[in-house]
């Protein structure tokens, strides 16, 4: 958000954009910067000062400038494709003057000094950083660097219309679609460099705060700015639709697990050729999707080229995605609307669900009560114990019944909610179903076979290990308030556990909740299938150094 306009003409700064809101190639991204550190105007090189030793910045490429002289910038920022076939052999480096403070050089490995001057060179492609005087023993061809798997670089985007004229031209439909998509920019084909993996990032800049306006720029700068995508302009369907043809494309969706569950509707509904793997920058807090997946409970600034040095080394895991269909009893009453289709976390019923509808209504209200983890995690343990949830779930088996895979399901004893799990994650981090002896990943379709069975013998469902992989729920009873404030506060680790099974069919219902979406259903019918799997990106396992400094794990290097 820019209030810089006082400079007007050309040199008014553009809105920050990604994919095919970019226009044109050359002009810079300007964003209003403030440095802890001397910095220099790349246009009159002089120091940039003030009180606040505030400058305009490009996101792009880093290029910097007094706010008086940026209309005199030069209009050099990155080509983010290739304007002609000729450009498309190799990649060069593109050196921008500046931004090496502290740094040493990539070619000698000394220091590079700052003499009260613009100093040094770096890459905007590769990253590389280097002393101006070792510039001329660098060879000029840039490999994109350290993230050259996941980057795209300019050479490998080509204009639709320079493709068609070529041998190897775009199938009329391929065009057309391209042109109907992106009215306002160039119509642009990826032909991606062989042996990559071209990651489609998706930014929810509205997830955790400010984190994803930072993640977003961050990513403009280490990737081509036409990976990364602005869900509040325009969604998921544009990349997707651009990268559809790309062999090996992998996803990173940063935001909460409402927008993995949004990116992952948009790819069932864009009917792509593969279906792309898909990574998680959790950012805000809950996230038990990410958390499962081992890319942690919410994004703290970590350095994000670590986190795509860990994707080239996560592994595939298929996870399964459940549909839900809601029958009401009595179509003229009218329930809350049901929240999702699609069942990737979690389902309750009852007492669990209704503290969560409490928990949700209060969010709404006071916004800023509810903004860390632990927090959220005292609000539900004071929501648990509040009598008034728990007169309304008091008698919960009186109004349901499950039956999972044709057998009725017994629900004597004291229930008060029933939770369906499909992750061994709940409201920030709660496992209700209990400890996973078998590490995530190994376990596979226990039992065998394309139908799986439900399991409801209480002896067998003592040593089952939850799985998102096995094509089966897991079915959690839960007794009271008390005990619910226990689960989410830690101080007890699961439910009753019911089930294991693929088929849920639930009469005459009370509070429920989907992924953390709580609402109030009337009496209904209830069915959950199994939809299909998505093939999710698994972290490598957290390093652990032992003696010797000797790094264990699957992922040693
Ligand atoms: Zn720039
Ligand atoms: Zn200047
Ligand atoms: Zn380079
Ligand atoms: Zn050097």
């Amino acid at each position: 958000q820019l209030s810089w306009s006082k400079g007007g003409g050309q040199a008014v700064p553009r809105l920050l954009a990604g994919g095919p809101n970019m226009k044109d190639d050359g002009q810079h991204m300007w964003r209003l910067k403030h440095f802890n550190r001397p910095v220099y105007c790349n246009v009159c090189e002089t120091l940039l000062v003030g009180l606040r030793k505030q400058g305009l910045c490009c996101t792009f490429c880093k290029f910097t400038a007094h706010e008086r002289c940026a209309r005199r910038a030069p209009l050099s920022c990155i080509s983010t494709y290739a304007k002609s076939r000729k450009d498309t052999s190799a990649q060069s480096h593109v050196w921008v003057k500046g931004g090496c403070e502290a740094s040493k050089c990539d070619k000698c490995q000394k220091k590079i000094k700052s003499f009260q001057s613009l100093t040094g060179l770096h890459c905007v492609w590769c990253h590389l950083k280097i002393h101006e005087e070792c510039q001329p023993s660098v060879p000029p061809t840039c490999d994109c660097g350290a993230l050259r798997d996941h980057i795209l670089p300019p050479s490998a985007i080509y204009p639709v219309v320079l493709v068609s004229a070529s041998p190897r031209a775009a199938p009329l439909a391929t065009r057309s679609r391209f042109l109907l998509s992106f009215p306002l920019s160039p119509a642009l084909q990826i032909i991606p460099v062989p042996d990559t993996h071209p990651l489609l990032v998706f930014v929810n800049p509205k997830s955790g705060g400010k984190q994803g306006e930072r993640v977003l720029r961050k990513f403009q700068y280490l990737l081509n700015p036409r990976q990364v995508y602005n869900l509040m302009k325009g969604g998921p369907a544009p990349g997707l639709n651009f990268f559809r043809d790309v062999p090996d494309f992998r996803i990173l969706v940063c935001g909460g697990d409402g927008t993995v569950g949004w990116i992952l509707d948009a790819i069932d509904k864009a009917n792509l050729p593969r279906r792309p793997p898909v990574a998680v920058l959790p950012l805000g807090t809950g996230n038990d999707l990410a958390r499962c997946l081992r890319w942690g409970g919410g994004y703290d600034g970590e350095n994000l080229r670590k986190i795509l040095k860990d994707m080239e080394s996560s592994s595939l895991l298929p996870m399964d995605r459940w549909l839900v269909q809601v029958t009401p009893e009595n179509p003229a009453e009218k329930g809350d609307p049901v929240p999702y289709e699609i069942i990737n976390n979690y389902f309750s019923i009852g007492v669990d669900a209704s503290i969560a509808h409490r928990f949700h209504l209060m969010r709404e209200k006071y916004p800023e009560k509810f903004n860390s983890r632990m927090k959220n995690k005292l609000w539900y343990f004071e929501f648990a114990t509040s009598e008034t949830i728990f007169a309304t779930c008091k008698k919960l088996k009186e109004y349901l019944t499950i039956e999972c895979c044709g057998q009725p399901l017994d629900l004597s004893g004291a229930l008060s909610g029933v939770a369906v799990l499909n992750i061994p994650s709940m409201h920030g981090g709660s496992n209700l179903w209990g400890e996973t002896k078998k590490p995530l990943g190994e376990a596979r379709n226990v039992g065998g076979g394309s139908q799986p069975q439900a399991v409801t013998d209480p002896e067998t469902l003592k040593t089952c290990v939850q799985d998102l992989s096995d094509r089966r729920l897991e079915v959690v009873g839960l007794e009271g308030v008390i005990e619910m404030g226990q689960i989410y506060t830690g101080l007890k680790s699961a439910g009753k556990r019911l089930a294991k099974c693929s088929e849920i069919t639930t009469l005459k219902c009370l509070p429920m909740q989907i992924d953390g979406e709580p609402w109030m259903q009337p009496p209904c019918t209830i069915r959950i299938t199994h939809k299909n799997q998505a093939p999710m990106l698994l972290a490598p396992p957290p390093r652990s150094s032992s003696f010797f400094g000797i790094k264990k794990g699957p992922h040693e290097s």
